[in-house]
């Protein structure tokens, strides 16, 4: 496949290295190495020109959150209508970044809180997220973890990372390990290759999922090397961040390609954006694009609470709205899971339209996408099954010596036969510590 680039992109590159060749312009390092992180310099290569007011409060924006383009994302922005880009929104500063709500946080989804170690958030019983870099190619406008991210000072060390791995392998139940950041692609093919290796050598480790945004911001990271060294250490999942079908460009395509022809199973997290993608259309145009590109759209996740980000936040009902106009009207496959991650760190919490009206002991009432109203009918006879994690079944299919298995946990706790809980009670409920006291006073 020949080089992929525009004239426009070669203006830009002849505008930063005059002397350069265009065959610079798909060397990710030198992408890396030119990223915009000045506005002088934005203005310089877009032609885009602010006011000196304008500027001055730019500056006080960047003070507090960095700003890093890559030429190759810059070149995706159209200039004659760039205050409604969605590339440009999603990269350049805006002075609404400074305006912090009553309601938005630092860290709103308490990941240092659910933090054993340094780099590692345990939040659900059998997965981790490890930070393993703190550097982007693009530092978006709309990064939840915007508080830390392109902080040069908390780049995670080596010791930092091995402290991470030694958590992971002292921990069996942790069967998928989830690698971001920042993005791990900023990283070296060797020092990543390290820490693949390391985490192999982990007999619990089933699955590593990798989180990167570089096939939208710096396709051309994707090299065949990178790929190469990816497949030593299968099975691994790739998870990318596309936010708008206009960031789905012939660079990025290839980039996709080459990490599914590695066997690399593809998913997209989007982030659902005011201005950027909050329209049923834009939305739909993206699904079916990263579908065409062997990209499963993974989840469509509800703005973040985190400081920065109010202008970027849509009503939960937009995300509805979004979601009827998928589900049904295209395929099932195409369609994300819309979340909201709660605030506090309560994990992903999935959000959908209601599709069932009502139900009897023998019929539920259903309605469709196209609000054609249905009954199914309940069985007349269904064998209850009382679980005491020893019937008939269990020990006929499952090897359950193959891993530690989990307790129940929140509302699994009170569906379970095997467990005599029957209510879960929130800390701090002042009726129950009456009745606390009375036990404790024996006046029960
Ligand atoms: S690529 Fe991810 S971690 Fe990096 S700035 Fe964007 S959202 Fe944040």
């Amino acid at each position: 496949m020949g080089l992929i680039y525009t004239k426009h992109q070669e203006k830009i590159l002849k505008k930063i290295e005059i002397e350069s060749d265009i065959s610079k312009w798909k060397d990710w390092k030198w992408q890396v190495r030119n990223a915009v992180r000045s506005i002088e310099a934005f203005e310089h290569l877009t032609g885009i020109r602010f006011s000196e007011e304008e500027k001055e409060s730019l500056k006080i924006t960047q003070g507090k959150f960095p700003l890093s383009i890559t030429p190759y994302y810059l070149s995706l922005i159209k200039k004659d209508n760039y205050k409604n880009d969605p590339v440009f929104k999603q990269s350049f500063l805006d002075n609404r970044e400074l305006i912090v709500s009553s309601s938005e946080m630092g860290d709103p989804l308490s990941e240092d809180h659910d933090s054993p170690v340094p780099g590692i958030t345990h939040r659900y019983p059998d997965r981790v997220l490890f930070l393993v870099s703190n550097v982007c190619a693009m530092y978006c406008r709309h990064c939840t973890r915007k508080r830390k991210v392109g902080d040069v000072d908390s780049i995670p060390d080596k010791s930092q990372i091995l402290q991470g791995i030694e958590y992971i392998r002292k921990t069996p139940q942790i069967r998928d390990v989830l690698l971001s950041g920042g993005d791990p692609f900023l990283l070296s093919d060797d020092y990543l290759d390290w820490i693949l290796t390391e985490l192999r050598t982990i007999p619990h480790v089933q699955v590593i999922r990798i989180g990167t945004r570089t096939p939208v911001v710096l396709p051309y990271r994707i090299t065949d090397e990178l790929v190469n060294m990816l497949k030593k250490h299968h099975p691994i999942w790739i998870n990318t961040h596309f936010n708008h079908p206009r960031e789905v460009t012939t660079s990025a395509k290839e980039s996709l390609a080459k990490l599914a022809d590695a066997g690399i199973p593809l998913g997209n997290q989007s982030v659902l954006l005011a201005d950027v993608n909050d329209c049923p259309r834009v939305m739909k145009e993206l699904v079916h694009k990263l579908v065409m590109n062997r990209v499963r759209p993974y989840y469509l996740y509800q703005c973040d609470l985190s400081e920065g980000l109010s202008h970027f936040r849509t009503p939960i009902g937009k995300g509805i709205e979004i979601m009827e106009s998928l589900i049904g009207h295209t395929s099932g496959f195409a369609v994300p899971t819309y979340v909201i991650d709660a605030p506090g760190g309560g994990g992903k919490i999935p959000v959908m339209p209601n599709y069932i009206i009502s139900w009897s002991t023998n019929k539920v009432i259903l309605r469709n996408y196209e609000g054609v109203i249905t009954s199914y009918q309940e069985p007349d006879k269904y064998e209850k099954t009382l679980c005491d994690r020893d019937c008939e079944n269990c020990n006929l299919e499952l090897q359950l010596n193959d891993g530690e298995e989990m307790d129940a946990i929140g509302i699994e706790k009170l569906l379970a036969d095997y467990d005599d809980t029957i209510s879960l009670v929130p800390q701090n409920n002042e009726r129950y510590e009456r009745r606390q006291e009375l036990y404790e006073t024996n006046k029960l």
